[in-house]
């Protein structure tokens, strides 16, 4: 059985970032950038006024005499003014400073002669004050974006910013969700005795979801070797990833590695020293190729592999090269324990910076899976006391 690390090592260099291509800029939300991106457009692009005000030499404005206003300059065109000494400019928030001039005061600063032709400085500015310079915030040719940088919703305005409204990403995978097992039925049916509602086919598709994935079909398959053989024919055909769940383990009604072996795909792994999901199985197809990911059919199982092996492996084909879960410290409220010989993801919620496990810590309990926001590692033969510093996995 394989530590949880060198399973994950081993998924990964399996993994290869899909093709570039390039998308508009409003349905590039989620993607990774493809390439490094430099500035093309300067911010500020010319110096202008941070204020509504007057331009001014700050020198000026210490004098007890007043200033007459000699122009105006209004934002979003540029009168091309200059300013002369003892004289001040009306300017807008975001309007071209005048040349010469060296701050701007604030109209709250000035009294208004009743006239409007002069103003008095209430209060001096000195030289740069309420102006914002050329290039200041990016110049020309500074690197904006580097290849796997995500693109968040600020980066995506500061690509709008370049006058940009397409960007190169790495491709999205197309990933179909695979639940099996002849006792699972979908919502809108009758319940009969030794039957569930399947969960996994929305717990995975809304995990995927979340990445901004959008290229997902939902299959669910019975236990039947023949079935399962055909339609893993098909699907490592169309998809990039195969997320499977249930059927791993070696139960007579668990086909999934038989299907693959008849197909000729060997396992690349199966069997992880992980609490829970002990099963999962890791396979890839030789060409297209296509990543199959075999997750234990408990939830709990299916939920812990797909945040440790899955979600890193799709974030890689993204072109991402940020696997890990966001981690944030925390304090036990209570004692916890692991006694088993494998790592125990145990669930809970993250409330004031204390961690509080929820629920039945078992693989198929899915009640406190969903009160959950947070997940400890506990080490084999671990046992931490309340009040321990810990770190948490927060997906
Ligand atoms: P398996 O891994 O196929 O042996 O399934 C282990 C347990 O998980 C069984 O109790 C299944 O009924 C349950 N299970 C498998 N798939 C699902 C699913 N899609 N939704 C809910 N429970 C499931
Ligand atoms: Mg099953």
């Amino acid at each position: 059985m394989l530590e949880i690390e060198t399973a994950l090592a081993r998924i990964l260099d399996s993994v290869s970032p899909l093709d570039p291509i390039r998308v508009p800029l409003t349905s590039a939300l989620h993607h990774f950038a493809a390439r490094a991106l430099h500035a093309t457009v300067a911010l500020p692009g010319f110096d202008n006024s941070a204020m509504d005000g007057y331009a001014v030499f700050a020198a000026d404005t210490t004098t007890t005499s007043p200033l007459p206003i000699i122009a105006e300059q209004p934002a979003g065109t540029s009168k091309n003014l200059t300013l002369n000494s003892g004289t001040a400019i009306r300017i807008f928030t975001g309007a071209p400073m005048p040349e010469g001039a060296d701050a701007v005061i604030m109209q709250e600063d000035v009294d208004l002669s009743p006239d409007k032709t002069h103003i008095q400085c209430r209060e001096p500015v000195v030289s740069g004050e309420n102006l914002r310079r050329t290039g200041t915030d990016i110049c020309l040719g500074q690197q904006l974006l580097k290849p796997g940088d995500a693109l968040t919703p600020t980066r995506l305005a500061l690509l709008a910013s370049q006058g940009l409204n397409e960007i190169s990403v790495i491709r999205p995978p197309r990933v179909a969700i695979i639940t099996t097992g002849d006792e699972l039925i979908p919502a809108g049916q009758p319940l009969l005795p030794g039957q569930l509602y399947n969960s996994n086919g929305i717990l995975l598709q809304s995990l995927v979801a979340q990445l901004g994935i959008s290229a997902i079909s939902t299959h669910h398959l019975p236990d039947d070797l023949d079935q399962t053989i055909s339609a893993l024919r098909e699907l490592t055909g169309t998809h990039d990833f195969l997320i499977l769940s249930g059927g791993v383990s070696v139960g007579d009604h668990d086909h999934i590695k038989p299907a693959l072996q008849s197909l000729g795909i060997l396992p690349n792994l199966w069997r992880v020293k992980i609490k829970p999901g002990k099963p999962l199985l890791h396979a890839r197809t030789e060409t297209n190729p296509c990543q199959i990911f075999g997750l234990p059919g408990n939830p709990v199982s299916s939920y812990v592999t797909y945040q440790i092996f899955v979600r890193p492996a799709l974030l890689k084909s993204m072109g991402s090269f940020q696997f890990e879960l966001p981690t944030v410290p925390a304090t036990l409220n209570q004692a916890v324990d692991n006694p088993g010989d494998r790592p125990h993801y145990l669930r809970g919620t993250l409330q004031q910076n204390t961690f509080i496990p929820t629920g039945v810590q078992q693989s198929h309990a899915l009640f406190g899976l969903s009160q959950a926001n947070a997940m400890l590692r506990l080490e084999a033969n671990q046992s931490l006391a309340a009040g321990t510093n810990v770190i948490l996995l927060v997906p």
